[in-house]
């Protein structure tokens, strides 16, 4: 489905004229083409923040979100979807990196030190409330305001549990595929994910290798980046039943919910998971109810911003499904790191079944990149989203003038 993915992001610095020289900084993820697309998205937004006054529009991120979603110009491009909704989600994302910088405080923290009430003020609950009301919100989070200190406490001790997309990547030889997974186990991941949907002969002989050498307490999940249509779904996830995946992966549009709930049926109790093209609240909120998942994948930056996501979070504690947040793609690792940490100290209150996808590029790029060590993600400390990108990174890989272009240029000659 992505045979050649050039990551790249659409950038955001939000800057302000207050005297602490902070700045905000916040991207939407692509995967090449299409990047100056999104980026056109975000200079649509401009014109609304500039001149924001600082400290009451931060003191307020609800109204803010509001403001921004609910332009009756811009929405008419989604409503609540694609390009624009993404576009929305960087410059959320920035606001939040800035307010989370000012305030001294990593995301997670400073938002498991709101209180309930203040996080039921930054959700939108307009297309959810049939489901989820500001009321059933308040009861999740007071139930989970016990204890809090504790999670808190245990989080930053040993992490929050992260499994690994390393060993599963199409197109690696027997031996390569063999090598990453004994890799995986020995840095201690207790979860693995590998592709399928290229070849059923070729993705059972993969599964049947990797069975063998993680052994059969290893967690293999399977991901099928929407490849098929809802019978070859269930006919070729049966076929991989021997091997005993532990959820398939986007096995169709992600748009299809009844979709998702038929193969749920079909292939139980194979588990399905989806959300990393996810559009929205709404979306979730109906594959929640049509049982059509066993995990909810948020992505930090596709629907809009942490607020979407909180309502997302909300969303999948009501229902009791865990959250196994994506993060395929540069400084997705480092951002939804924040919200699966909140989850588990402020919302949820488990960790049970929940782990945060892993992948071990790019992270080099980043101010302050995630630490994944035996097998969990290390709680930040540094004030912000984990947005940042080293400058130099930027300098030079910013297109089409920065020095990784003339070079990339140059060889082409
Ligand atoms: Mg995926």
């Amino acid at each position: 489905m992505n045979p050649d993915p050039d990551y790249s992001a659409a950038y955001v610095v939000i800057r302000t004229d207050a005297p602490d020289g902070h700045e905000g900084h916040g991207f939407a993820f692509t995967i090449g083409r299409g990047n100056e697309v999104q980026k056109a998205a975000i200079d649509a937004l401009r014109p609304m923040l500039i001149g924001l006054p600082l400290a009451e529009t931060l003191d307020d991120m609800g109204s803010f979100w509001r403001r921004l979603v609910h332009d009756s110009h811009l929405r008419w491009l989604g409503p609540e979807k694609g390009v624009m909704h993404m576009a929305i989600s960087a410059v959320v994302n920035a606001m939040w990196d800035l307010k989370a910088k000012r305030a001294g405080k990593p995301l997670w923290k400073l938002l498991a030190d709101l209180t309930p009430e203040q996080i039921v003020d930054l959700v939108d609950f307009r297309y959810i409330s049939d489901v989820l009301t500001p009321d059933d919100a308040l009861d999740i989070l007071r139930r989970s305001d016990a204890g809090k200190a504790e999670r808190e406490e245990r989080l930053r001790a040993r992490g929050y549990p992260a499994y690994t997309t390393t060993p599963g990547w199409l197109g690696y030889t027997d031996e390569k595929l063999v090598q990453r997974c004994e890799d995986a186990v020995n840095q201690g991941f207790s979860q693995i994910k590998l592709k399928v949907g290229g070849d059923l002969e070729q993705d059972r002989r993969r599964l049947e290798l990797a069975r063998s050498t993680c052994g059969p307490a290893i967690r293999i999940a399977v991901d099928a980046n929407q490849r098929w249509d809802v019978p070859t779904a269930i006919r070729w996830i049966n076929a991989l039943a021997p091997y005993e995946p532990w959820w398939i992966e986007e096995p169709t549009s992600p748009d299809d919910v009844l979709g998702h709930a038929a193969i749920a049926e079909a292939i139980a109790p194979i588990r399905v998971a989806t959300g990393e093209h996810v559009p929205n609240r709404i979306v979730f909120k109906q594959l929640l109810q049509a049982g059509a998942v066993s995990f909810v994948q948020i992505d930090a930056a596709r629907v809009a911003g942490v607020n979407e996501n909180i309502a997302i979070l909300l969303l999948a504690a009501k229902f009791g499904i865990p959250v196994c947040p994506h993060a395929g793609g540069v400084g997705l690792c480092e951002l939804v790191q924040h919200l699966a940490m909140f989850d588990y100290v402020a919302v949820s209150a488990e960790l049970d079944d929940r782990v945060i996808e892993y992948v071990d590029h790019l992270h080099e790029h980043f101010v302050d990149p995630v630490v994944v060590r035996g097998g969990h993600y290390l709680a930040p400390t540094m004030p912000g989203f984990s947005a940042a990108m080293k400058p130099e990174t930027i300098t030079a890989y910013t297109y089409p003038d920065g020095s990784a272009w003339q070079d990339i240029r140059h060889d082409r000659v």
